[in-house]
């Protein structure tokens, strides 16, 4: 058999693309039949990867793709950079534990989540991003047409689950007990990564029954690690540095009550 058969055979689709260049490359390189086999190989295994990355960031359902690369964490002094570096090393994914980020708007709560999914996409993992309402709305729907289990498995079979803004929308008794099923299934298999903008104290009037709450807080925090912003919110920042609302105050005209978002709204 020919070698394009061969690869062809093998499914080495990027190692043919690139078959030539390579060969071309060896020879002006001299390079030695062990070397060169491990070039060819890299190249195959390096498309392969790229595309299994691709696939995976279409399934993950991003409202946005941003890094950890991208975060200024200058800008958020509150968050610690080591915690960080632990958590992008992605090892929490393969222990199945949990992260809740923790912040008011605009503090980067969402960016920070994407940017943890993408190392775990990037690491081999499955990761799925929703906001909470809308795994609210397809659990529901799905129970009033009896496939509720086909859904929750939906929602359990990925590596990592994002589930963004819990918090803003309160739930029912019937939502929340979906949604303690959903976290019953995942605990201690799969992680879950959450964001909101309510303290856990708040939590009770999320879930609109602090039984329930207590459970799901038990559930989630077991094996979790929590980061808790306590910055200013970017968005404002940057409109601040266009212009649109003029110098920041200096700290000492503030009134303590008034905060930043109520500002933006008057
Ligand atoms: P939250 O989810 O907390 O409301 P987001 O993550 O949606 O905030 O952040 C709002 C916008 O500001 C996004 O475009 C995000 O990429 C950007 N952003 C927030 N914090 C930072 C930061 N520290 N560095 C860079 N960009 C940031
Ligand atoms: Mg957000």
């Amino acid at each position: 058999m020919q070698l394009v058969n061969l690869l062809e055979k093998m499914k080495m689709d990027n190692l043919t693309g690139q078959l030539d260049a390579l060969c071309e490359q060896a020879a002006k390189r001299d390079m030695n039949y062990r070397d060169f086999l491990e070039e060819a190989l890299r190249t195959e295994w390096t498309g392969r990867h790229q595309k299994g990355v691709e696939a995976r960031l279409k399934l993950a359902r991003f409202p946005w793709v941003k890094t950890m690369e991208q975060f200024d964490f200058t800008f958020q002094p509150t968050i610690d950079r080591k915690v960080i570096r632990e958590l992008s090393s992605t090892s929490f994914v393969e222990r199945g534990e949990n992260i809740i980020i923790l912040g008011p708007p605009g503090v980067g709560k969402t960016h920070l989540a994407v940017a943890l999914g993408v190392k775990a996409i990037e690491a081999g993992h499955s990761v799925l991003f929703l906001t909470l309402e809308s795994m609210i709305t397809r659990l529901t729907r799905a129970r009033t047409e009896n496939r509720v289990e086909r859904q929750l498995i939906q929602f359990v079979s990925p590596k990592v689950l994002i589930i963004d803004e819990m918090g803003y929308l309160p739930m029912n008794r019937e939502e929340a007990g979906l949604f303690f099923r959903l976290l019953t299934r995942r605990y201690e298999k799969a992680s879950t990564v959450i964001t909101s903008n309510k303290s856990f104290v708040d939590w009770g009037e999320i879930f609109n029954d602090q039984v329930l709450a207590t459970a799901i807080l038990d559930r989630l925090l077991h094996h979790c690690t929590t980061l808790n912003i306590k910055g200013e919110s970017y968005r404002l920042k940057e409109k601040r540095r266009a212009g649109m609302f003029g110098p920041p105050p200096k700290k000492a005209e503030v009134p303590k009550e008034e905060d930043e978002e109520k500002d933006s709204s008057s």
